[in-house]
């Protein structure tokens, strides 16, 4: 008995900070990014929010857990109510468990283009939208406006892409998780769409920082543009072998991008997921 404690101590003694290490990231964190402008979350989902004179704006909830913890990080910071739940997209990893604010008397927006999937594919955890969207929109409340911007297909297509007003940070969501190559396989990623999505942000004035939704709290546009060009290399790296008429199984075991992209987090894991989705984006049109 002794003996298995022992062990068991030693056992614990060595891997206990090789667990903490890998447990920071997922360990929830506030951090202001601008005067009332807050990042909150951690690598698991990550969500902005904003006290202004007159109320809270949030974005995405995540899960019950998540909004219930979100909901004390907030109070943490002000007294004010949760006035609006502004949802970036569709995807459930960012929008279920809106509940605690819907309780206290929030209203929900999202881009209207979300509507249909919330429809297809219900779930007992997601609090529909009591306003749509259509396009850009400015949603001003107390001192704040957080403007809301939308640019078509790209990670699906109802994402929105927000900024508060006079503040250099972009909410940018999964457009970009900082220094990571995301998930490989989406059916609703259009990537085309998307790296023209992320050129016209690069382009776009007025911003140096993002928060990604998911990730390390705030980001360099840098970040951007390393995510952006990762998109390019794999896409013509793909092209390149349909046109030298490598089919799917081979190019699928032999795609290898410059050392610069291996270095991000994922590329072991994803890098042949990611082309087979761009092979079927190249051969089958979607
Ligand atoms: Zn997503
Ligand atoms: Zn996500």
């Amino acid at each position: 008995m002794r003996l298995v404690f022992i062990i068991a101590a030693i056992y614990l003694a060595a891997i206990a900070p090789v667990r903490s290490q890998s447990l920071d990231i997922f360990k929830k964190t506030t951090t202001e990014v601008a005067p009332g402008v807050y990042s909150y979350g951690s690598f698991s989902a990550r969500s902005l929010f904003v006290v202004t004179t007159d109320g809270v704006i949030t974005t995405d909830p995540v899960s019950a857990k998540n909004a219930a913890d979100m909901r004390e990080a907030i109070a943490e910071v002000t007294d004010q109510p949760v006035k609006y739940v502004v949802y970036s997209h569709q995807h459930w990893d960012h929008v279920l468990g809106g509940q605690v604010f819907k309780d206290e008397g929030a209203t929900f927006i999202s881009h209207e283009k979300c509507i249909p999937h919330f429809i297809l594919h219900p779930n007992d955890d997601l609090v529909m939208p009591d306003q749509t969207i259509a396009g850009d929109h400015d949603l001003t409340v107390g001192d704040k406006t957080l403007k809301l911007m939308y640019f078509g297909h790209n990670h699906g297509d109802c994402m929105l892409v927000m900024q508060v007003d006079g503040t250099r940070v972009l909410y940018i969501n999964d457009l970009v998780t900082p220094y990571s190559v995301g998930l490989g396989f989406m059916p609703d990623y259009d990537p085309g769409e998307w790296v023209r999505t992320l050129h016209e942000l690069e382009a776009m004035d007025g911003w140096m920082q993002f928060i990604g939704g998911h990730g390390i709290p705030i980001a360099p546009k840098d970040a951007m543009v390393q995510r952006r060009r990762y998109m390019e290399a794999l896409m013509a790296a793909v092209l390149d072998g349909i046109e030298s008429g490598k089919r799917l199984e081979e190019l699928y075991g032999t795609i290898e991008l410059a050392e610069e992209f291996k270095e991000m987090r994922g590329y072991d894991t994803h890098i042949r997921r990611s082309a087979e989705r761009i092979y079927h984006y190249y051969t089958m049109g979607w």
